[in-house]
């Protein structure tokens, strides 16, 4: 199951759009499997399948691309740490306690090991800490107002103050809330525009192809089908008087 509050949040606004009683995921398996759809274009369909599944590997080639700039900055990073550590040696001096405090708390992509060895401190990456001060370090908070909150561990998030934290909340809701609103006002339209459109006689089927280049949607066909059902069963009561 996804995590993502957004999937999550279309997949409820499907099964309430739909009651809940469709399920039309290829991954399904056999119970969403809806049986061939005829008259429409299936190259199409396929075509665009095939053009997502690029751009996921696009997207999987950048992250891969990132991750290997990252490594080879650390490299450099760590070269440029040993060549002051070196310097500092030659002149017989010690490195700064800011220094260490700030390459420490502040650049959690360094790694105390890579500090230790860069600066020549007794003990290794595992007491770089002492040398750091291991007192929580204040940085600026997270949400942009330049606050300062307290890092408790070098491997934490940067937290957001309390402030940040109720803004970020109060906008993350507005969002869903308007999101949901959108949803609403898309499925209404829909629905009022499938009506219709099988009022004057076109099949699901028909409806299929341009529904799906009208809304994005996970595909709505057994959902036109039950609102075919649901206007004949109609139509079927409305000539009983
Ligand atoms: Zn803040």
């Amino acid at each position: 199951m996804s995590s993502d509050p957004c999937v999550e949040f279309l997949d409820a606004s499907w099964r309430s759009a739909t009651g809940g009683r469709v399920s039309y995921r290829s991954t399904d398996g056999p119970a969403g499997y809806v049986g061939p759809v005829n008259s429409i274009d299936l190259g199409k369909f396929e075509s665009e399948m095939w053009s997502a599944v690029d751009e996921l590997e696009q997207a999987r080639h950048a992250m891969d691309e990132a991750t290997r700039r990252l490594a080879e900055q650390r490299g450099r990073t760590s070269a440029a740490m040993q060549r002051y550590g070196g310097a500092l040696a030659i002149e017989d001096r010690q490195v700064p306690q800011q220094v260490v405090r700030s390459l420490y708390w502040e650049h959690r992509d360094i790694r105390a090991q890579a500090i230790a060895d860069a600066f020549a401190l007794k003990g290794g990456g595992g007491r770089v800490h002492e040398y750091a001060g291991s007192e929580p370090f204040e940085t600026p908070c997270a949400g942009g107002c330049g606050r300062p909150v307290r890092l408790v561990a070098r491997t934490s998030n940067v937290p957001t103050c309390p402030e940040c934290a109720a803004r970020i909340e109060a906008e993350r809701q507005a969002h869903f809330r308007e999101v949901a609103l959108h949803h609403q006002k898309e499925r209404e339209e829909r629905e009022e525009w499938a009506r219709r459109q099988m009022l004057e006689g076109r099949t699901p089927e028909e409806l299929y192809v341009e529904m799906t280049e009208r809304w994005v949607t996970g595909g709505p066909l057994p959902w036109l089908k039950d609102l075919a059902a649901e206007l004949e069963t109609e139509e079927r009561g409305a000539n009983l008087f």
